[in-house]
Order: structure tokens, then sequence, then C-alpha cells
């Protein structure tokens, strides 16, 4: 049966609850101790928007080199780098800064799609790799550069 619930946050819901008499007491009295939909949803985005903020500063430095691909790849793995590069700087104590500068060299958009949920050590082979097959040296930048 529907329940008017008042949130934690102030907000009223309306709740759909099924169960014995004992359990939709339980569950409206867990629901009162939460925030309502639209508070967790704005919650989620606020801590989402601080994270990208917080990525976008710690890579602040590099200088990121436009992707390749259709408008929607692009703009998703923008993304996708911006927290990747994010972590990988911040775990510079196992990660050089070559590593860095290694997959700043990979423009393809769906690459870094691809590779989206790889761990740091394994996605950093497969940029390797990457640019092997692609026939770019790994140390190209730098060599050139001394
Ligand atoms: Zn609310």
């Amino acid at each position: 049966m529907e329940q008017q619930i008042i949130h934690a946050c102030g907000h009223e819901q309306a709740h759909v609850i099924y169960g014995f008499d004992s359990q939709i007491a339980r569950k409206a009295r867990w629901l009162r101790s939460t925030k309502c939909r639209a508070c967790f949803v704005a919650d989620k985005k606020a801590e989402q928007v601080d994270a990208a903020a917080r990525d976008s500063a710690i890579i602040a430095h590099l200088d990121l080199t436009p992707l390749t691909g259709s408008e929607r790849q692009v703009a998703w793995a923008e993304n996708i780098r911006i927290s990747r590069m994010a972590s990988l700087a911040a775990t510079s104590h196992t990660t050089t800064e070559a590593d860095c500068n290694l997959c700043l060299r990979i423009y393809d958009a769906k690459w870094w799609i691809d590779h989206r949920d790889l761990p740091n050590e394994e996605f950093l082979v497969q940029a390797t790799s990457h640019l092997q097959i692609a026939g770019i040296p790994a140390d190209g930048q730098r060599s050139a550069a001394a």
C-alpha cells in the first residue's frame, strides 16, 4: 500500500511498501531515516561534480591533446581520461611521469572507452602495446627532446 513518508531531509515522498505489517513498519522506519529520491540524486550529482573538479585540478599541469572520434565518444572519453590520469597521478609512487606521458599520446576516444575498466597496471600495459602497434615509440617524445 502507498504511504507518505517524511524523509530525513524534510521532504515528503510516496512509497509503495509490500509485506506483513511488521515489515511495512520496519521499511517505513528505515525510509524515514534516509533522504528522499530527489535529494539522493542531487547528492550523488554533487559528489560527481566534486570528484571531477578534484581530478581536473590534479591533472591541470598536463597538456591534454584533443581526442579523436565521434562527438559522443570524445565527450565520454575525455571524462574517462581525466579520471584515469588523476588516478595515475595520485599513485605516483608506483607510476612514473613517463606513464602519464605515454597515455597522453593515445588520442583515440574509442580506445579510452574500451579500456576504461582496467586497473591502472593493466591499463599501462595495454597503453604501451597500443602505442607499439601504432608504431609510436613509447619513449619517443622524451628521446626526441633529449
Ligand atoms: Zn529531500
